[in-house]
Protein backbone atom coordinates (compact mmCIF):
# COMPACT_ATOMS: atom_id res chain seq x y z
CA UNK A 1 0.00 0.00 0.00
CA UNK A 2 0.80 3.74 -0.41
CA UNK A 3 1.89 5.23 2.38
CA UNK A 4 0.59 8.87 1.99
CA UNK A 5 0.33 10.92 5.46
CA UNK A 6 -2.54 11.52 7.51
CA UNK A 7 -2.06 15.43 7.68
CA UNK A 8 -4.51 18.42 7.69
CA UNK A 9 -3.98 20.29 4.79
CA UNK A 10 -5.84 17.20 2.67
CA UNK A 11 -8.72 17.83 5.01
CA UNK A 12 -9.78 21.73 3.74
CA UNK A 13 -8.72 21.04 -0.17
CA UNK A 14 -11.56 18.55 -0.02
CA UNK A 15 -14.10 20.98 1.23
CA UNK A 16 -12.39 23.32 -1.38
CA UNK A 17 -12.55 21.00 -4.22
CA UNK A 18 -15.82 19.05 -3.44
CA UNK A 19 -18.13 21.65 -1.62
CA UNK A 20 -16.94 25.04 -2.88
CA UNK A 21 -20.05 26.63 -2.46
CA UNK A 22 -20.81 25.11 0.74
CA UNK A 23 -21.27 27.54 3.51
CA UNK A 24 -19.71 28.34 6.97
CA UNK A 25 -21.51 30.92 8.79
CA UNK A 26 -20.10 32.70 11.55
CA UNK A 27 -21.30 35.39 13.98
CA UNK A 28 -19.02 38.00 15.51
CA UNK A 29 -19.78 41.36 17.71
CA UNK A 30 -20.08 42.87 14.40
CA UNK A 31 -22.01 41.37 12.43
CA UNK A 32 -23.15 37.54 11.00
CA UNK A 33 -20.95 36.33 8.23
CA UNK A 34 -21.51 33.79 5.84
CA UNK A 35 -18.52 32.58 3.34
CA UNK A 36 -18.37 29.26 1.27
CA UNK A 37 -15.88 26.71 1.71
CA UNK A 38 -14.18 28.53 -1.95
CA UNK A 39 -13.40 31.57 0.23
CA UNK A 40 -12.48 29.77 3.80
CA UNK A 41 -9.86 28.01 1.33
CA UNK A 42 -8.83 30.70 -0.20
CA UNK A 43 -8.84 33.22 3.50
CA UNK A 44 -6.72 30.39 4.78
CA UNK A 45 -4.00 29.99 2.35
CA UNK A 46 -3.52 33.48 2.54
CA UNK A 47 -3.31 33.35 6.28
CA UNK A 48 -0.82 30.63 6.46
CA UNK A 49 0.89 33.04 3.52
CA UNK A 50 1.23 35.69 6.35
CA UNK A 51 2.47 34.16 8.61
CA UNK A 52 5.33 32.80 6.85
CA UNK A 53 6.15 35.91 6.14
CA UNK A 54 5.74 37.17 9.87
CA UNK A 55 8.92 34.25 10.24
CA UNK A 56 6.89 32.10 11.98
CA UNK A 57 9.11 28.17 11.30
CA UNK A 58 8.01 24.82 11.12
CA UNK A 59 6.96 23.17 14.66
CA UNK A 60 6.74 27.13 16.67
CA UNK A 61 3.38 27.87 18.03
CA UNK A 62 0.76 30.79 17.31
CA UNK A 63 -1.87 30.88 20.25
CA UNK A 64 -5.49 32.41 19.33
CA UNK A 65 -6.98 34.06 21.89
CA UNK A 66 -10.81 33.61 20.20
CA UNK A 67 -14.51 32.59 20.43
CA UNK A 68 -15.86 30.29 17.88
CA UNK A 69 -15.85 32.23 14.61
CA UNK A 70 -14.45 31.85 10.92
CA UNK A 71 -11.33 33.31 11.61
CA UNK A 72 -10.46 30.85 14.25
CA UNK A 73 -11.64 28.68 12.08
CA UNK A 74 -9.01 29.61 9.11
CA UNK A 75 -6.36 29.51 11.90
CA UNK A 76 -7.32 25.84 12.61
CA UNK A 77 -6.39 25.00 9.30
CA UNK A 78 -3.81 27.88 8.14
CA UNK A 79 -1.54 26.88 10.94
CA UNK A 80 -0.62 23.26 10.70
CA UNK A 81 -0.97 23.69 6.98
CA UNK A 82 2.13 25.75 6.95
CA UNK A 83 3.98 23.91 9.40
CA UNK A 84 3.43 25.49 12.77
CA UNK A 85 0.98 24.93 15.73
CA UNK A 86 -1.99 26.18 16.33
CA UNK A 87 -2.32 26.37 20.13
CA UNK A 88 -5.79 27.42 21.46
CA UNK A 89 -5.61 29.37 24.59
CA UNK A 90 -8.54 29.33 26.89
CA UNK A 91 -9.04 33.59 27.63
CA UNK A 92 -10.69 32.15 31.09
CA UNK A 93 -7.40 31.15 32.85
CA UNK A 94 -6.14 32.87 35.56
CA UNK A 95 -3.73 35.76 34.37
CA UNK A 96 -0.95 33.89 36.30
CA UNK A 97 -2.06 30.40 33.67
CA UNK A 98 -2.74 32.60 30.92
CA UNK A 99 0.92 33.91 31.22
CA UNK A 100 2.00 30.43 32.12
CA UNK A 101 0.82 28.95 29.00
CA UNK A 102 1.55 31.38 26.55
CA UNK A 103 5.49 31.49 27.85
CA UNK A 104 5.36 27.28 28.17
CA UNK A 105 3.98 26.93 24.99
CA UNK A 106 6.59 29.70 23.51
CA UNK A 107 4.42 31.36 21.60
CA UNK A 108 5.32 33.59 18.60
CA UNK A 109 2.38 35.30 17.15
CA UNK A 110 -0.95 35.94 18.96
CA UNK A 111 -4.10 35.92 16.86
CA UNK A 112 -6.79 37.98 19.51
CA UNK A 113 -10.24 38.54 19.03
CA UNK A 114 -11.05 42.57 19.54
CA UNK A 115 -13.22 42.37 22.87
CA UNK A 116 -10.13 40.14 24.09
CA UNK A 117 -7.49 42.40 23.84
CA UNK A 118 -7.52 43.31 27.41
CA UNK A 119 -7.36 39.84 28.34
CA UNK A 120 -4.00 39.86 26.37
CA UNK A 121 -2.97 43.42 27.38
CA UNK A 122 -2.88 42.87 31.35
CA UNK A 123 -0.37 40.50 31.08
CA UNK A 124 1.98 41.40 28.23
CA UNK A 125 5.01 42.59 30.24
CA UNK A 126 5.40 38.77 31.56
CA UNK A 127 5.25 37.41 28.07
CA UNK A 128 8.45 36.04 26.93
CA UNK A 129 8.24 34.86 23.37
CA UNK A 130 5.88 36.57 21.62
CA UNK A 131 6.70 39.14 18.64
CA UNK A 132 3.47 40.17 16.64
CA UNK A 133 0.21 40.53 18.15
CA UNK A 134 -2.49 40.51 15.30
CA UNK A 135 -6.56 41.57 16.32
CA UNK A 136 -9.40 39.74 15.21
CA UNK A 137 -12.14 42.42 14.10
CA UNK A 138 -14.44 43.80 11.91
CA UNK A 139 -13.60 46.96 12.35
CA UNK A 140 -11.08 49.07 9.39
CA UNK A 141 -8.83 50.13 11.62
CA UNK A 142 -6.66 48.91 14.34
CA UNK A 143 -7.67 50.51 17.94
CA UNK A 144 -5.46 52.25 20.38
CA UNK A 145 -3.44 49.31 22.45
CA UNK A 146 -0.17 48.30 24.39
CA UNK A 147 0.39 45.77 22.05
CA UNK A 148 3.02 46.22 19.77
CA UNK A 149 3.54 45.42 16.84
CA UNK A 150 -0.49 45.12 16.85
CA UNK A 151 -1.94 44.39 12.85
CA UNK A 152 -5.30 43.69 11.27
CA UNK A 153 -5.97 40.44 10.57
CA UNK A 154 -8.07 41.23 7.82
CA UNK A 155 -5.32 43.77 6.47
CA UNK A 156 -3.05 41.25 6.11
CA UNK A 157 -5.33 38.88 4.62
CA UNK A 158 -5.51 41.67 1.93
CA UNK A 159 -1.83 41.75 1.72
CA UNK A 160 -1.49 37.30 1.62
CA UNK A 161 -0.95 34.96 -1.13
CA UNK A 162 -4.66 32.87 -1.93
CA UNK A 163 -3.14 30.74 -3.78
CA UNK A 164 -0.71 30.15 -1.51
CA UNK A 165 0.57 25.81 -1.49
CA UNK A 166 0.14 24.12 2.25
CA UNK A 167 3.40 22.66 3.00
CA UNK A 168 4.44 19.54 1.06
CA UNK A 169 6.50 16.43 3.33
CA UNK A 170 4.78 17.46 6.52
CA UNK A 171 4.92 14.41 8.57
CA UNK A 172 1.69 13.25 9.58
CA UNK A 173 3.71 12.68 12.95
CA UNK A 174 4.48 16.19 13.58
CA UNK A 175 2.45 18.38 15.87
CA UNK A 176 -0.41 20.81 14.16
CA UNK A 177 -2.23 21.97 17.47
CA UNK A 178 -1.81 22.24 21.11
CA UNK A 179 -4.32 22.83 23.75
CA UNK A 180 -3.66 23.05 27.85
CA UNK A 181 -6.01 21.19 30.15
CA UNK A 182 -8.08 23.45 32.48
CA UNK A 183 -6.61 22.20 35.45
CA UNK A 184 -8.33 23.26 39.10
CA UNK A 185 -4.92 22.28 40.82
CA UNK A 186 -1.35 22.72 39.79
CA UNK A 187 -0.14 24.49 36.37
CA UNK A 188 -2.19 23.74 32.91
CA UNK A 189 -0.48 20.55 31.17
CA UNK A 190 0.41 20.77 27.72
CA UNK A 191 -0.94 18.24 25.13
CA UNK A 192 0.81 18.46 21.63
CA UNK A 193 -2.10 16.74 18.94
CA UNK A 194 -0.46 15.36 15.91
CA UNK A 195 -1.83 16.24 12.07
CA UNK A 196 -2.87 11.97 11.73
CA UNK A 197 -3.96 11.73 15.49
CA UNK A 198 -6.76 14.43 13.72
CA UNK A 199 -7.03 13.09 10.82
CA UNK A 200 -8.03 9.39 12.10
CA UNK A 201 -10.47 11.26 14.45
CA UNK A 202 -11.97 12.77 12.12
CA UNK A 203 -12.19 9.83 10.20
CA UNK A 204 -14.35 8.33 13.18
CA UNK A 205 -16.26 11.26 13.81
CA UNK A 206 -17.73 10.40 10.11
CA UNK A 207 -19.10 7.05 11.07
CA UNK A 208 -22.28 5.80 11.22
CA UNK A 209 -21.94 4.30 14.45
CA UNK A 210 -20.33 7.30 16.16
CA UNK A 211 -21.23 10.81 15.63
CA UNK A 212 -21.86 10.23 11.55
CA UNK A 213 -20.72 13.94 10.51
CA UNK A 214 -21.48 14.02 7.16
CA UNK A 215 -22.01 16.56 4.15
CA UNK A 216 -25.83 16.50 5.02
CA UNK A 217 -24.92 18.36 8.09
CA UNK A 218 -25.58 21.65 9.67
CA UNK A 219 -22.77 21.62 12.42
CA UNK A 220 -22.96 24.16 15.09
CA UNK A 221 -20.02 23.54 17.81
CA UNK A 222 -20.82 25.54 20.90
CA UNK A 223 -18.05 23.56 22.40
CA UNK A 224 -15.54 27.02 22.68
CA UNK A 225 -12.79 26.68 19.89
CA UNK A 226 -10.31 27.15 22.83
CA UNK A 227 -11.13 23.70 24.38
CA UNK A 228 -9.81 20.19 22.67
CA UNK A 229 -9.74 20.95 19.14
CA UNK A 230 -13.62 22.00 19.78
CA UNK A 231 -13.77 18.21 20.18
CA UNK A 232 -12.48 17.97 16.62
CA UNK A 233 -15.82 19.51 14.50
CA UNK A 234 -14.14 21.97 12.75
CA UNK A 235 -12.19 19.86 11.47
CA UNK A 236 -14.37 16.77 10.85
CA UNK A 237 -17.35 19.62 9.76
CA UNK A 238 -15.07 21.10 6.90
CA UNK A 239 -13.61 17.33 5.67
CA UNK A 240 -16.79 16.24 5.11
CA UNK A 241 -17.76 19.24 3.59
CA UNK A 242 -20.70 20.15 6.25
CA UNK A 243 -22.44 23.62 6.72
CA UNK A 244 -21.05 25.00 9.40
CA UNK A 245 -22.77 27.52 12.07
CA UNK A 246 -20.35 29.12 14.54
CA UNK A 247 -21.99 31.13 17.48
CA UNK A 248 -19.26 33.40 18.04
CA UNK A 249 -18.87 35.64 21.27
CA UNK A 250 -21.76 36.06 24.26
CA UNK A 251 -24.45 33.59 22.75
CA UNK A 252 -27.68 33.29 25.07
CA UNK A 253 -29.36 29.67 24.99
CA UNK A 254 -31.78 32.23 23.16
CA UNK A 255 -29.42 32.96 20.48
CA UNK A 256 -28.70 29.05 20.10
CA UNK A 257 -31.97 28.62 19.97
CA UNK A 258 -32.55 31.48 16.98
CA UNK A 259 -29.78 29.80 14.98
CA UNK A 260 -31.26 26.18 15.38
CA UNK A 261 -34.40 27.16 13.65
CA UNK A 262 -33.09 29.91 11.38
CA UNK A 263 -30.09 28.28 9.82
CA UNK A 264 -31.80 24.44 10.57
CA UNK A 265 -28.72 22.91 12.58
CA UNK A 266 -28.87 19.35 12.25
CA UNK A 267 -25.71 18.38 14.95
CA UNK A 268 -24.58 20.58 17.98
CA UNK A 269 -22.01 19.47 20.40
CA UNK A 270 -21.25 20.90 24.17
CA UNK A 271 -21.39 20.51 27.99
CA UNK A 272 -24.29 19.93 30.18
CA UNK A 273 -24.74 23.30 31.48
CA UNK A 274 -25.59 24.47 27.62
CA UNK A 275 -28.32 21.68 27.01
CA UNK A 276 -29.79 22.41 30.76
CA UNK A 277 -30.18 26.29 29.47
CA UNK A 278 -31.11 25.73 25.93
CA UNK A 279 -33.52 22.68 27.43
CA UNK A 280 -35.65 25.90 29.51
CA UNK A 281 -35.50 27.84 26.34
CA UNK A 282 -37.15 25.23 23.54
CA UNK A 283 -39.19 24.12 26.76
CA UNK A 284 -41.27 27.36 26.09
CA UNK A 285 -42.48 25.96 22.79
CA UNK A 286 -40.62 29.46 20.67
CA UNK A 287 -38.47 27.79 18.63
CA UNK A 288 -38.53 24.69 16.29
CA UNK A 289 -36.16 22.38 16.78
CA UNK A 290 -36.93 19.83 14.34
CA UNK A 291 -33.90 19.67 12.16
CA UNK A 292 -31.76 18.53 15.33
CA UNK A 293 -30.50 15.12 14.64
CA UNK A 294 -28.10 14.47 17.33
CA UNK A 295 -27.10 16.64 19.86
CA UNK A 296 -23.97 15.59 21.52
CA UNK A 297 -23.28 16.13 25.47
CA UNK A 298 -19.97 15.26 26.98
CA UNK A 299 -17.61 17.02 29.36
CA UNK A 300 -19.58 16.16 32.51
CA UNK A 301 -22.06 13.43 32.83
CA UNK A 302 -25.52 13.66 31.08
CA UNK A 303 -28.19 12.70 34.29
CA UNK A 304 -30.62 10.40 32.83
CA UNK A 305 -33.02 12.95 32.85
CA UNK A 306 -31.77 15.63 30.31
CA UNK A 307 -31.52 13.08 27.68
CA UNK A 308 -35.17 12.15 28.19
CA UNK A 309 -36.33 15.59 28.59
CA UNK A 310 -34.76 16.22 25.17
CA UNK A 311 -36.12 13.40 23.50
CA UNK A 312 -39.37 12.68 24.18
CA UNK A 313 -40.68 16.19 24.94
CA UNK A 314 -39.01 17.32 22.27
CA UNK A 315 -38.02 14.82 20.13
CA UNK A 316 -34.41 15.68 19.80
CA UNK A 317 -32.29 12.89 19.79
CA UNK A 318 -29.64 13.55 22.75
CA UNK A 319 -26.14 11.31 22.66
CA UNK A 320 -23.78 11.33 25.06
CA UNK A 321 -19.97 11.01 24.85
CA UNK A 322 -16.73 10.65 27.04
CA UNK A 323 -13.36 12.29 26.70
CA UNK A 324 -11.02 14.73 27.40
CA UNK A 325 -8.19 17.00 26.34
CA UNK A 326 -5.83 14.55 26.37
CA UNK A 327 -7.54 12.27 24.19
CA UNK A 328 -8.57 14.79 21.31
CA UNK A 329 -11.01 14.18 22.53
CA UNK A 330 -13.73 11.45 21.64
CA UNK A 331 -13.55 8.23 23.68
CA UNK A 332 -16.56 6.78 23.34
CA UNK A 333 -20.23 7.61 22.75
CA UNK A 334 -23.21 6.27 24.23
CA UNK A 335 -25.73 4.67 21.04
CA UNK A 336 -27.60 1.47 21.62
CA UNK A 337 -26.68 -1.75 20.05
CA UNK A 338 -29.44 -3.56 17.91
CA UNK A 339 -30.19 -6.09 20.71
CA UNK A 340 -30.60 -3.18 22.89
CA UNK A 341 -32.84 -1.38 21.00
CA UNK A 342 -35.70 -3.90 21.75
CA UNK A 343 -35.61 -3.75 25.33
CA UNK A 344 -37.86 -1.50 27.68
CA UNK A 345 -37.83 2.68 28.06
CA UNK A 346 -36.12 2.27 31.46
CA UNK A 347 -33.19 0.01 30.72
CA UNK A 348 -32.75 1.89 27.40
CA UNK A 349 -32.11 5.01 28.89
CA UNK A 350 -30.21 3.52 31.52
CA UNK A 351 -27.47 2.38 29.04
CA UNK A 352 -27.61 5.53 27.16
CA UNK A 353 -26.94 7.96 30.21
CA UNK A 354 -23.50 5.89 30.52
CA UNK A 355 -20.87 6.95 28.65
CA UNK A 356 -21.05 4.01 25.83
CA UNK A 357 -18.45 2.14 24.19
CA UNK A 358 -14.80 3.05 22.94
CA UNK A 359 -15.11 4.01 19.60
CA UNK A 360 -13.17 2.02 17.03
CA UNK A 361 -9.21 2.52 16.87
CA UNK A 362 -9.44 3.17 21.49
CA UNK A 363 -8.51 0.48 23.29
CA UNK A 364 -9.66 0.87 26.74
CA UNK A 365 -9.60 -1.18 30.28
CA UNK A 366 -10.45 -0.78 34.07
CA UNK A 367 -7.80 -1.24 36.47
CA UNK A 368 -8.06 -1.39 40.58
CA UNK A 369 -5.37 -2.78 43.35
CA UNK A 370 -6.26 -6.52 42.57
CA UNK A 371 -5.44 -5.68 38.72
CA UNK A 372 -7.64 -5.68 35.39
CA UNK A 373 -11.60 -4.88 36.38
CA UNK A 374 -14.12 -7.74 35.45
CA UNK A 375 -16.85 -6.15 32.77
CA UNK A 376 -19.28 -6.75 34.71
CA UNK A 377 -20.92 -2.88 35.41
CA UNK A 378 -20.37 -3.38 39.41
CA UNK A 379 -16.30 -3.49 39.64
CA UNK A 380 -15.17 -0.14 39.87
CA UNK A 381 -11.48 0.54 39.27
CA UNK A 382 -9.21 3.52 36.92
CA UNK A 383 -10.26 4.15 33.19
CA UNK A 384 -7.01 3.57 31.23
CA UNK A 385 -6.98 4.32 27.60
CA UNK A 386 -4.69 3.83 24.54
CA UNK A 387 -5.13 4.86 20.68
CA UNK A 388 -3.79 6.75 17.84
CA UNK A 389 -5.48 10.26 19.03
CA UNK A 390 -4.36 10.04 22.89
CA UNK A 391 -1.53 11.85 24.09
CA UNK A 392 1.61 10.10 25.32
CA UNK A 393 2.75 12.42 27.33
CA UNK A 394 2.27 16.27 28.26
CA UNK A 395 4.57 18.93 26.66
CA UNK A 396 7.86 19.43 28.31
CA UNK A 397 6.12 18.45 31.75
CA UNK A 398 7.59 16.26 34.22
CA UNK A 399 4.23 15.26 35.45
CA UNK A 400 3.81 13.10 32.68
CA UNK A 401 4.89 10.22 34.21
CA UNK A 402 1.91 10.25 36.66
CA UNK A 403 -0.39 9.85 33.73
CA UNK A 404 1.43 8.09 30.68
CA UNK A 405 2.54 4.76 32.14
CA UNK A 406 2.91 1.52 30.35
CA UNK A 407 1.70 2.10 27.36
CA UNK A 408 -1.90 3.58 28.53
CA UNK A 409 -3.07 6.71 29.51
CA UNK A 410 -4.28 6.93 32.74
CA UNK A 411 -7.18 8.83 32.97
CA UNK A 412 -8.16 9.70 36.89
CA UNK A 413 -11.49 8.57 36.18
CA UNK A 414 -13.51 5.96 37.78
CA UNK A 415 -15.88 3.63 35.88
CA UNK A 416 -17.47 0.17 35.69
CA UNK A 417 -17.69 -1.53 32.26
CA UNK A 418 -20.63 -3.15 31.97
CA UNK A 419 -20.75 -6.89 29.80
CA UNK A 420 -21.75 -4.83 26.56
CA UNK A 421 -18.53 -3.06 26.97
CA UNK A 422 -20.39 0.09 27.74
CA UNK A 423 -18.27 2.40 30.13
CA UNK A 424 -20.09 4.47 33.17
CA UNK A 425 -17.96 7.45 35.15
CA UNK A 426 -18.90 6.79 38.75
CA UNK A 427 -16.96 9.81 39.08
CA UNK A 428 -13.33 11.54 39.21
CA UNK A 429 -10.66 9.89 41.66
CA UNK A 430 -10.82 12.95 43.60
CA UNK A 431 -14.44 13.68 43.93
CA UNK A 432 -15.49 10.25 44.83
CA UNK A 433 -17.26 10.42 48.56
CA UNK A 434 -15.62 7.76 51.23
CA UNK A 435 -18.15 7.23 53.45
CA UNK A 436 -17.46 4.84 56.30
CA UNK A 437 -15.36 2.54 54.41
CA UNK A 438 -17.54 2.10 51.03
CA UNK A 439 -17.24 4.65 48.50
CA UNK A 440 -20.59 6.98 47.69
CA UNK A 441 -20.45 8.14 43.69
CA UNK A 442 -21.25 11.94 43.46
CA UNK A 443 -22.14 11.37 39.97
CA UNK A 444 -24.82 9.29 40.70
CA UNK A 445 -26.27 11.35 43.10
CA UNK A 446 -26.63 14.99 41.48
CA UNK A 447 -27.67 12.94 38.39
CA UNK A 448 -31.40 11.80 40.74
CA UNK A 449 -31.46 14.98 41.59
CA UNK A 450 -31.76 16.78 38.83
CA UNK A 451 -34.60 14.71 37.31
CA UNK A 452 -36.70 16.21 40.34
CA UNK A 453 -39.00 18.37 38.11
CA UNK A 454 -38.20 21.67 40.64
CA UNK A 455 -34.07 21.27 40.25
CA UNK A 456 -32.40 23.16 38.06
CA UNK A 457 -28.59 22.06 38.50
CA UNK A 458 -27.12 19.93 41.40
CA UNK A 459 -23.63 19.31 42.44
CA UNK A 460 -22.63 16.52 45.59
CA UNK A 461 -19.41 17.18 47.22
CA UNK A 462 -17.46 15.36 50.25
CA UNK A 463 -17.19 17.48 53.38
CA UNK A 464 -15.33 15.61 56.31
CA UNK A 465 -17.24 13.96 58.90
CA UNK A 466 -15.72 12.98 62.46
CA UNK A 467 -17.16 8.98 62.72
CA UNK A 468 -17.88 8.42 58.58
CA UNK A 469 -14.36 9.84 57.16
CA UNK A 470 -16.65 11.90 55.07
CA UNK A 471 -20.33 12.43 54.11
CA UNK A 472 -22.13 13.70 50.67
CA UNK A 473 -23.59 17.58 50.62
CA UNK A 474 -26.08 18.54 47.67
CA UNK A 475 -25.76 21.83 46.40
CA UNK A 476 -29.05 22.34 44.61
CA UNK A 477 -30.58 25.55 42.34
CA UNK A 478 -34.02 25.43 41.92
CA UNK A 479 -35.74 26.37 38.76
CA UNK A 480 -37.02 29.97 38.50
CA UNK A 481 -40.79 29.81 39.07
CA UNK A 482 -40.25 26.28 41.30
CA UNK A 483 -39.81 25.18 44.69
CA UNK A 484 -38.89 22.22 46.72
CA UNK A 485 -37.92 21.16 50.50
CA UNK A 486 -34.73 19.26 51.85
CA UNK A 487 -37.35 17.27 52.81
CA UNK A 488 -38.85 17.18 49.08
CA UNK A 489 -35.53 16.25 47.73
CA UNK A 490 -34.43 13.50 50.09
CA UNK A 491 -37.56 11.65 50.03
CA UNK A 492 -37.84 11.58 46.14
CA UNK A 493 -34.08 10.31 46.45
CA UNK A 494 -34.96 7.65 49.01
CA UNK A 495 -36.73 4.78 46.42
CA UNK A 496 -33.39 5.20 44.58
CA UNK A 497 -30.20 4.25 46.62
CA UNK A 498 -29.14 2.94 49.92
CA UNK A 499 -29.85 4.57 52.97
CA UNK A 500 -25.99 5.95 53.46
CA UNK A 501 -25.94 7.52 49.98
CA UNK A 502 -28.41 10.09 51.01
CA UNK A 503 -26.77 13.77 51.39
CA UNK A 504 -26.66 14.69 54.88
CA UNK A 505 -27.70 18.01 54.01
CA UNK A 506 -29.09 19.95 50.92
CA UNK A 507 -27.71 23.07 50.34
CA UNK A 508 -29.66 25.72 48.82
CA UNK A 509 -28.23 28.05 46.04
CA UNK A 510 -28.79 31.06 43.58
CA UNK A 511 -25.90 29.45 41.03
CA UNK A 512 -23.08 27.28 41.26
CA UNK A 513 -19.43 28.06 40.74
CA UNK A 514 -18.29 26.90 37.26
CA UNK A 515 -14.66 26.04 35.76
CA UNK A 516 -13.26 27.80 33.10
CA UNK A 517 -15.27 25.64 30.56
CA UNK A 518 -18.72 25.49 32.34
CA UNK A 519 -18.23 22.50 34.86
CA UNK A 520 -18.90 22.64 38.44
CA UNK A 521 -16.29 23.49 40.08
CA UNK A 522 -16.26 21.19 43.11
CA UNK A 523 -13.24 22.35 44.55
CA UNK A 524 -14.57 25.68 45.36
CA UNK A 525 -18.20 24.59 46.09
CA UNK A 526 -16.70 22.34 49.25
CA UNK A 527 -14.73 25.04 50.39
CA UNK A 528 -17.86 26.95 50.36
CA UNK A 529 -20.08 24.52 51.79
CA UNK A 530 -17.80 23.81 55.00
CA UNK A 531 -17.95 27.27 55.11
CA UNK A 532 -21.74 27.64 55.34
CA UNK A 533 -22.89 24.30 57.26
CA UNK A 534 -19.67 24.37 59.90
P1 LIG B 1 -10.47 19.17 32.65
O1 LIG B 1 -9.66 17.93 32.89
O2 LIG B 1 -9.71 20.40 32.70
O3 LIG B 1 -11.79 19.21 33.38
P2 LIG B 1 -11.26 17.99 30.24
O4 LIG B 1 -12.21 18.50 29.25
O5 LIG B 1 -10.02 17.38 29.76
O6 LIG B 1 -10.92 19.18 31.15
O7 LIG B 1 -12.05 17.05 31.21
C1 LIG B 1 -11.98 15.67 31.11
C2 LIG B 1 -12.77 15.06 32.20
O8 LIG B 1 -14.13 15.42 32.12
C3 LIG B 1 -12.76 13.56 32.18
O9 LIG B 1 -11.59 13.05 32.77
C4 LIG B 1 -14.02 13.23 32.95
O10 LIG B 1 -13.80 13.26 34.35
C5 LIG B 1 -14.94 14.35 32.59
N1 LIG B 1 -15.87 13.96 31.53
C6 LIG B 1 -15.75 14.19 30.21
N2 LIG B 1 -16.81 13.71 29.55
C7 LIG B 1 -17.62 13.15 30.47
C8 LIG B 1 -18.87 12.47 30.42
N3 LIG B 1 -19.53 12.28 29.30
N4 LIG B 1 -19.39 12.03 31.59
C9 LIG B 1 -18.74 12.21 32.75
N5 LIG B 1 -17.57 12.83 32.86
C10 LIG B 1 -17.01 13.30 31.74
Amino acid sequence: MMNTPLTIPPMLERAERYFPNKQVISRTLAKTHRYTYAEIGKRTRALASVLTELGLKRGERVGTVAWNHHRHLEAYFAAPGMGAVLHMINMRLSPDHLVYVINHAEDKILLIDEDLLPVIESVQEQLTTVHTYIIMTDNESVPESSLAPLFSYEQLLDKGDRGFSFLTGLDENEPAAMCYTSATTGKPKGVLYSHRGIALHSLVQGMVDTTAISENDVCMPVVPMFHVNAWGLPYSATFYGATQVLPGPNFTPQLLAELIESEKVTFTGGVPTIWLGLLQVLNKGNYDASSLRAVICGGSAAPKSIIEAFEKKLGVPFFHAYGMTETSPLVSYSRLKSHQQEWEEEDRYTVRAKQGMAVPLIDIKGVNENGEIAWDGNEMGELLIRGPWIADSYHQDERSIDTFRDGWLHTGDVVTIDEEGSIKIVDRTKDLIKSGGEWISSVDLENAIMGHEAVLEAAVVAVPHEKWQERPIACVVLKEDKKATKEDILEYLAPQFAKWWLPDEIVFMEQLPRTSVGKFLKRALREQVVKTIG
